[in-house]
């Protein structure tokens, strides 16, 4: 077992699952969460104790308190520590705000923002314990920008922002670094049914869509390698904003 634990939210597929392999590439036992596709969760522990470090797969649903607080208070009591937190996991359901009901709205709200106060609550409570910590918020290029289809998904997003900014000067006295990565449009299963790609191009200065491992890139950069950046949002999007 490694010194140091990486926990991951929604680690099994996409954005998370780079970020975890990032982690545990750089020395960091890993423990994801996910919802409910344990075959991904499964082969995704499997690649990451493949790089020679400890993984585990949590299910909880991240939107219900209750659920977040028994299993991190399991992670803790196995390991000891949480070292860096990556609030990564989200979902998407668009729609006009003309036909958005609250179905929508409640479901984006709870598993992309109130999530991260679930579970960075008692996540927060062990860094300022051990006196360090890193947690980095996945939010979205939408949450700076605003997007049709998306107020649901955009006011999650901005809401993680301020949360970001806030917990950043409440923490940084205790060495705790908090963080958000911006990301454009990156390829995943979230963006897979998205279609009209050749438009999308058009409008990056990159010419691709970003990869899962361009986010967590800049994850282990916030994460791991910067000591003196918080309270940051990190735009990682190809220069689709400039
Ligand atoms: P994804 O491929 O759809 O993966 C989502 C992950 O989150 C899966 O591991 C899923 O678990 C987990 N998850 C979903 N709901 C959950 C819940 N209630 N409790 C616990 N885990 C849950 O998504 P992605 O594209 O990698 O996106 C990751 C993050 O980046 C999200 O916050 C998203 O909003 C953000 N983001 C993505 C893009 C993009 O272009 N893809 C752009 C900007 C921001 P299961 O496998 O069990 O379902």
């Amino acid at each position: 077992m490694s010194e140091k634990l990486a926990l991951v939210t929604g680690g099994s597929r996409g954005i998370g699952k780079a970020c975890a392999l990032k982690l545990a590439q750089a020395g960091y036992d890993v423990v994801i969460n996910y919802a409910g596709n344990t075959e991904a969760a499964t082969k995704t522990v499997e690649e990451i104790k493949a790089l020679g470090v400890e993984a585990e797969a949590y299910r909880f649903d991240i939107s219900n308190q209750s659920e977040v607080d028994e299993n991190i208070a399991r992670i803790v009591e196995k390991y000891g520590r949480i070292d860096i937190l990556v609030n990564n996991a989200g979902i998407t359901r668009d729609d006009l705000f003309i036909r958005m009901d609250s179905e929508k709205w409640n479901a984006v709200i709870n598993t992309n923002l109130n999530s991260a106060f679930y579970v960075s609550k008692p996540v927060v409570k062990v860094m300022m314990k051990q006196r360090s910590g890193a947690i980095v918020n996945m939010a979205s290029i939408v949450g700076v920008y605003g997007n049709i289809g998306q107020a649901n998904y955009c006011a999650a997003k901005a809401g993680l922002i301020g949360f970001t900014k806030s917990l950043a000067k409440e923490l940084g006295s205790r060495n705790i670094r908090v963080n958000a990565i911006a990301p454009g449009f990156i390829e995943t299963d979230m963006t897979k049914d998205l279609g009209n790609t050749e438009e999308f191009l058009k409008l990056i200065p990159l010419k691709r869509m970003g990869k899962p491992e361009d986010i967590a890139a800049a994850v282990k950069f916030l994460a791991v390698d910067s000591t003196y950046v918080t309270g940051q949002v990190l735009e990682v999007d190809g220069g689709l904003v400039i």
